[in-house]
């Protein structure tokens, strides 16, 4: 395989490219000049001829490492430098079998990063490899998948394009990748949502009814949520965290203080606050200092399965936690709040705060009349 980051007086390499800890196999990577040479020197074949002699593509069965050592099959892959991946049983001694007998065949030890680097041919590309590992959800898997596939470079190779030929088209489409970075930068890391609001309104049970099962304690007893208990689940195919807090109350007592306190600093890092009130039940004065304080929450009434105490207002959502009537509309408003508008399918979309700040310095440079740097900066992503 092609690759600008390996240093060709070196070499070969050796990787795990599955996690460490447990787990049914392994998979090892030997890459770099004379790959297959230091392979063969480990590998002991139960019946055959050597990997060098093996055609590109055939699995081998066969030992690795001392002793008896590990059964593995080895493949030689086709590529530029030919190079050799070795399955063998998972779990930390069986993969050190493995990898200690390559090491001492002449391989050197490198982390899963350098063959990932080795395997992309772009940065971007080898960033978008690394995310789609931490991808909680299938639709934040999809982008980053588009991005591995080049949608981002595409996308800067027009613009750049656009910028050589002075068209004004490039100032529009830079502010719209742009704006996809809100999107792209939560695909690895989600958003985090708190539920707040006095104790009683029903803070669990709409935790429970939002992420699908029971998790959060739920009790007719004012205040027994006394911790922050959260959890993460997909709303909408996007990954969110949700928070419940500590019932929010004018005089908590001791042991709720802390919670209380708890439940404050979690929803001052949130990306969004849900404030929940009671419908069934006249609004307190702690309702009001919320809904004052949390303007821009969204604010659900809960409760609506029984007789209401007050009418609800066009800005609020309208559910059942207990029934589950008005879950759904609740999540598409959460999502959307989020999302306005999802990346179409194929577009290009900045991932890590990196590809924004340069694509913002290009902005800024562009704005300023100064397309020379523009180019530059978009070139350096
Ligand atoms: P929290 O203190 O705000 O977390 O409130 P909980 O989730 O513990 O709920 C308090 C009480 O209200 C429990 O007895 C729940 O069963 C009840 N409750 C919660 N949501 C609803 C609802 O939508 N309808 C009805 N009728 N009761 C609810």
């Amino acid at each position: 395989m092609p690759s600008t980051h390996d240093d060709p007086s070196r070499g070969p390499w050796v990787c795990v490219l599955t996690p460490e800890g447990r787990g049914a196999i392994a998979v090892a990577r030997v890459w770099g000049p004379g790959a297959v040479g230091v392979a063969d020197a480990a590998f002991r074949p139960v019946k055959g001829r050597r990997l060098a002699d093996s055609p590109p593509g055939m699995p081998r069965f066969g030992h690795v490492g001392a002793g008896a050592g590990d059964e593995v099959v080895a493949v030689v892959i086709e590529s530029d430098v030919p190079e050799v991946e070795i399955h063998g049983h998972g779990g930390p001694s069986a993969v050190a079998l493995v990898v200690d007998a390559l090491v001492a065949a002449g391989a050197e030890r490198r982390p899963p990063s350098a063959w990932i680097r080795h395997a992309t041919r772009s940065r971007i590309q080898a960033e978008a490899h690394v995310d789609l590992a931490l991808a909680p959800t299938l639709r934040a898997a999809e982008i980053l998948l588009d991005q591995m596939h080049g949608a981002l470079e595409r996308e800067l190779a027009e613009i750049g394009q656009l910028l050589r030929t002075g068209s004004t088209e490039a100032l529009d489409r830079l502010e719209r990748l742009i704006a996809r970075g809100a999107v792209g930068l939560r695909l690895t890391r989600g958003w985090t949502v708190v539920l707040a609001g006095r104790p009683n309104v029903g803070k669990s049970r709409l935790l429970n009814a939002l992420a699908g099962y029971e998790r959060a304690i739920v009790s007719p007893m004012p205040g027994t949520t006394r911790d922050v208990v959260s959890l993460r689940t997909a709303l909408d195919g996007w990954p969110v965290e949700l928070s419940d807090t500590a019932g929010l109350r004018a005089e908590p007592d001791a042991v709720e203080a802390e919670g209380v306190a708890l439940a404050r600093a979690h929803q001052a890092g949130a990306n969004l606050t849900l404030l929940v009130l009671d419908r069934s039940e006249s609004l307190t004065e702690v309702d009001r200092v919320l809904l004052e304080e949390r303007s821009d929450a969204l604010i659900v009434a809960n409760k609506s399965d029984l007789p209401s105490a007050w009418t609800t207002g066009p800005a609020m959502l309208t559910v059942s936690a207990e029934r589950g009537d008005g879950i759904e509309a609740l999540m598409a408003a959460i999502a959307r709040r989020f999302v306005p508008g999802p990346p179409e399918p194929g577009s290009g979309v900045p991932f890590r705060p990196r590809h924004l700040r340069l694509l913002e310095a290009a902005r800024d440079a562009l704005r300023a009349g100064y397309l020379g740097g523009a180019i530059a900066l978009l070139a350096t992503i």
